[in-house]
């Protein structure tokens, strides 16, 4: 059944939303994030090596809030020290100024590398069983506490040494026991209590790295440490997804964590960070679009510097272009409550060989709500090993699985579950074979019948090739998401009664295109560009 007007209607809306972009386009960036602040805050770091080489002089302060202006950034952190190099203290002043009286938020940054006694480890990083170099990251904080009243801690706050040192300060404990506790205690003894002393005012920020998996190998402890702090930060750099450098992630695992980490931090959660390297245009601005989406407060642009240089200017270029849009994109999505399949990852779990699953399935069309927690009170559940941490999955599990919820448990961790559990015809086995990326190959006959489901309590029906992630916002938005590079095909079936409501809000990017036909009443057909977000509400 056609219905010609609908599809006028959802023609007619996408003209209008690019009207809208191209008008904002004309109206400054600078105005228009001034204007939308409570929204999204854009920021950047001006890092010590830029304070020396670009902040030092006027020329160089008005050539950095002039490309600021222009990016839509409102917040500047500006930092004190990195890989051993304090900045010098009238330089960071005169810098603070000189952005305040622009009408910037300005705050401080630290990075702890090289800051005395080296890891055994990765190069830069600090062995912080030593009483010197704990000593020394007290003088950085104090230091800082005395010029800024808001400090983030770039993501190398933690150690992975295994000197003699630290082998005999740990005695028998696991090194994750061991670092976890050494780095909670520093936090508290060399870094708040002494910031706060020197700065009644100052927040400390605690900027998690992008590799949730591995945060308590290394001593990030998410859940005393969130605690601990004013505030947290969350790192979404998750780059080309190909870039065997950066450890290949998928697209999706900035959303994963951002959301993961925002459900630990609640009103403590700041925003997202992420960088240009390893990307390309089209990998930076998803960056941005999974933070957004994610509902971070603030997008963090990592670097000043790094940005002026190799793909940076031409990956802002193209952020420019989608920032009204993801202006737009934040106020959808704020404060919606996250529908769709729970995705528990507990604290300090470990993944074994299926570390990070959770971003691969994410980009299987499957609505993922990333959480801390295994509930049962879910439509749908998807458990990995991961979950094993928690003491009371068998008796949840069972819970579940009575309610006839339906759940997808990862090969590896049906292996570990008890028979009759195992055997539950409400389980749906997902092939990991302990290799999480080749998910990404599972074809769309394949994956159909896990989709149909597990969406099924949701009342939403999808299908779609795989590297296309779908995201439901409340109960009257969503949004599908295509990382191919092909113009992609994808069916979709909203609930009955919104049907005719449909429209589409926004795509991204601006020259991207969504064509909408309804196949019957209750399913559109969608045709969607390469590397293209659509947003629609209903
Ligand atoms: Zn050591």
């Amino acid at each position: 059944m056609r219905q010609p007007s609908l599809r006028k209607h959802i023609a007619a809306a996408t003209f209008l939303v690019l009207l809208a972009a191209c008008n904002a386009t004309a109206q400054s960036l600078w105005d228009l994030a001034k204007q939308n602040r409570d929204a999204l805050r854009i920021s950047t770091l001006m890092t010590a090596q830029d304070v020396r080489d670009r902040l030092s002089s006027d020329k160089g302060i008005d050539e950095a809030i002039d490309w600021c202006k222009k990016t839509g950034v409102t917040h500047v952190f500006i930092e004190s020290f990195r890989d051993g190099y304090t900045a010098d203290k009238q330089a960071l002043l005169h810098a603070k100024a000189r952005f305040a009286e622009a009408g910037f938020e300005v705050s401080g940054c630290i990075t702890p590398t090289k800051v005395g006694k080296d890891s055994t480890g990765w190069t830069h990083i600090a062995c912080f069983t030593d009483v010197p170099t704990q000593k020394r990251t007290q003088e950085i904080f104090e230091y800082t506490a005395a010029i800024f009243d808001e400090i983030m801690i770039d993501d190398f706050w933690f150690t992975d040494c295994e000197c003699d040192q630290c082998q005999k300060a740990r005695g028998d404990r696991s090194w994750v026991d061991y670092r976890c506790d050494l780095m909670t205690r520093l936090s508290r003894e060399r870094i708040l209590g002494p910031a706060r002393a020197v700065n009644p005012k100052v927040k400390v920020i605690i900027k998690y790295p992008q590799w949730y998996d591995s945060f308590h190998a290394r001593g990030y402890e998410v859940v005393q440490e969130t605690a601990d702090f004013d505030r947290i930060w969350v790192g979404t750099e998750t780059r080309d997804p190909d870039n065997s450098r950066w450890g290949k992630k998928p697209q999706y695992e900035a959303y994963y964590i951002m959301r993961w980490l925002g459900g630990i931090g609640g009103a403590k959660c700041g925003g997202g960070w992420f960088d240009p390297f390893g990307t390309h245009e089209d990998t930076y601005v998803e960056q941005a679009r999974q933070t957004v989406m994610a509902e971070a407060r603030e997008m963090f642009l990592f670097c000043y510097g790094a940005l002026l240089n190799d793909t940076g200017p031409a990956n802002v270029e193209k952020l420019r272009t989608e920032i009204p849009s993801l202006f737009q994109l934040a106020k959808l999505v704020r404060g919606q409550p996250l529908k769709g399949i729970a995705a528990p990852k507990p604290p300090n779990s470990d993944g074994l060989n299926e570390q990070y699953v959770y971003d691969f399935v994410g980009m299987l069309g499957l609505p993922l709500i990333p959480t801390a927690e295994v509930r049962t009170d879910v439509k749908a559940a998807f458990l990995p090993v991961h979950a094993t941490k928690d003491p009371q999955l068998g008796d949840k599990l069972k819970t579940m699985l009575a309610a006839r919820t339906p759940v997808l448990v990862t090969d590896g961790l049906a292996k570990r579950l008890p028979a009759p559990l195992a055997s539950d015809e409400s389980l749906l086995v997902l092939k990991v074979n302990g290799k999480p990326s080749s998910l990404l190959d599972l074809t769309r006959e394949q994956l159909k019948p896990i989709r149909d489901k597990l969406l099924a309590p949701l009342d939403i029906r999808f299908d779609a090739p795989s590297r296309v992630a779908l995201y439901l916002f409340g109960d009257h938005c969503l949004a599908i998401e295509n990382f191919n590079n092909e113009t992609i095909h994808v069916s979709l079936g909203i609930p009955i009664a919104q049907f005719t409501k449909l429209k589409q809000s926004l795509v991204l990017p601006v020259n991207g295109s969504v064509a909408a036909f309804v196949h019957e009443f209750g399913q559109f057909e969608l045709t969607m560009t390469p590397r293209t977000l659509v947003v629609f509400e209903y």
